[in-house]
């Protein structure tokens, strides 16, 4: 399984922005990636930096959809937008989503059933909060959070479950290599009980906090099968060497 190098670049970035991502392709093109590669900009730039990553192996996604098509929903995106303009992808579920837009499991799910409808790749994202680790509880939320905010129907190739523990996003603090494989086993495991022979495709990524520094020993983690990355994902160097440290498999 090819590993997933995604870059959630959140609410930042303006035009002269794209220029990383023209970075990053001239720098991918010289030495091509262990990994696939992915950089969700906001909506504002999906178009332009569709046409600044054109011709490399780096594809553009979105940080979020609306699970219908079209319609009156002032201020939101759908699915089938996001691939109008060249995204192949889309995040959903995202913990800063779930905290400021008060999104549930099932709107999540239904988020990802009208990703898998614009066939973009969707990636679902999941993870427990500080409170919750302290309580013993981490496992069984994010159980949970997979179970409620996964379609019962999925094709595997086309999803990935980023595990980000909220309080590891942007924070600089991430779990012990221990704590990612006992958490990253458990969703493989739920995956295969769920989805069969589709959940075994599912990439099931780590995300929060990771950087240039601590990439190759998170990487090499068994069942990490790539990275989401927020804050060291906006200049190209550091998400450069990040791509760098993912192992082949
Ligand atoms: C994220 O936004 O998904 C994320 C993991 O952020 P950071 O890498 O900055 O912790």
């Amino acid at each position: 399984m090819r590993a997933l190098l995604a870059g959630n670049w959140k609410m930042n970035g303006l035009k002269a922005s794209l220029g990383e991502i023209r970075a990053m392709a001239r720098a991918f093109a010289d030495e091509p990636p262990t990994g696939d590669i992915l950089i969700c900009p906001p909506a504002t730039l999906i178009g332009e930096a569709v046409r600044a990553a054109d011709g490399s192996i780096i594809a553009i996604g979105g940080q979020d959809c609306h699970p219908q098509p079209s319609g009156a929903f002032t201020g939101d995106i759908s699915a089938e937008m996001l691939r109008d303009s060249g995204a192949t992808a889309v995040i959903v579920g995202h913990s800063e989503r779930r905290h400021y837009h008060a999104e549930s499991n099932q709107t999540v799910a239904a988020k990802a059933m009208a990703a898998h409808r614009a066939s973009l790749l969707v990636i679902v994202c999941v993870g427990e909060t500080e409170s919750e680790r302290m309580a013993g509880r981490a496992l069984d939320v994010v159980t949970g959070q997979l179970r409620e905010s996964l379609p019962a129907e999925l094709e595997g190739s086309q999803t990935a479950v980023a595990y980000e523990p909220v309080w590891a996003i942007g924070t600089g603090r991430t779990p012990t290599a221990g704590e990612i494989l006992q958490m990253h086993e458990a969703i493989r495991a739920a995956l295969l009980a769920r989805h069969g022979a589709e959940g075994a495709e599912i990439r099931i990524l780590y995300g929060g906090s990771v950087k240039p520094e601590n990439a190759g020993e998170i990487l090499a983690i068994p069942h990490v099968d790539g990275a989401l990355i927020g804050g060291a994902s906006l200049k190209a160097a550091d998400f450069l060497r990040i791509a760098r440290a993912a192992p082949r498999r």
